[in-house]
């Protein structure tokens, strides 16, 4: 049985004019095009295919918004390497996740990273972005099933320390089935810390 069962997609939305109301809970996923993204959130709600939606032609640069039921969503932003890229495509992105981050629906952040290439510069700049101070954020060393256990645990730690106590981290495979209870275990008290705080 589905921790999540009523999972279903909402809307995608190219501008804040279009989430959403603020209210309720919201997580946002986030990652570099190419992470995992996609695959986590589609294990973690154990819909295989739900975060396909976010990856038909035209709606890989907006926000995609999936209900959970409850008044409780994920957000899906688009994948950043791009943003690095061309300066209209950066100048489309950048509005568009600053229209999310006052949001007071939006209470936590699972930031996606490709375990090999380990946190970089964009990553620890999208920590800061989503205010960890204000929010909670759980990183995923995605596809950790191309480590060896030993690499694994490095990468752990490297990240442990990068990231400051800012961010709680885990290793993460959507293949190989790693780290999934965890993740959804994190995922659910997200939402249910979030619920309080509303
Ligand atoms: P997104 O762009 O971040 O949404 O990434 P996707 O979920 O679409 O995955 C990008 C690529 O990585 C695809 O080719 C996936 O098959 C692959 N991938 C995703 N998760 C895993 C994983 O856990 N292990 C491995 N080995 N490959 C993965």
């Amino acid at each position: 049985m589905s921790r999540f069962p009523d999972v279903s997609f909402m809307l995608s939305a190219a501008a804040g004019a279009q989430f959403p109301p603020d209210h309720g809970v919201e997580i946002a996923f986030a990652g570099r095009s190419n992470a995992g993204k996609s695959s986590a959130i589609n294990v973690i709600t154990a819909r295989h295919a739900l975060a396909r939606t976010s990856k038909t032609p035209g709606r890989t640069r907006l926000l995609n918004f999936f209900s959970l039921g409850a008044d409780r969503r994920i957000v899906d932003l688009p994948g950043y390497g791009f943003a690095e890229g061309p300066r209209a495509e950066r100048a489309g992105w950048a509005p568009l996740i600053d229209a999310l981050r006052p949001r007071e629906s939006f209470r936590g952040l699972f930031l996606v990273v490709d375990s090999r290439r380990g946190l970089a510069d964009a990553d620890l700049e999208l920590i800061e972005w989503a205010d960890p101070v204000r929010r909670r954020i759980h990183v995923l060393l995605a596809k950790a099933d191309k480590l060896t256990r030993a690499e694994g645990l490095k990468t752990q730690a490297q990240a442990v320390a990068a990231l400051k106590g800012k961010a709680t981290v885990q290793l993460f495979s959507a293949l190989r089935r790693i780290g999934i209870e965890g993740a959804q275990e994190r995922l659910e008290s997200f939402l249910e810390a979030g619920k309080d705080s509303v």
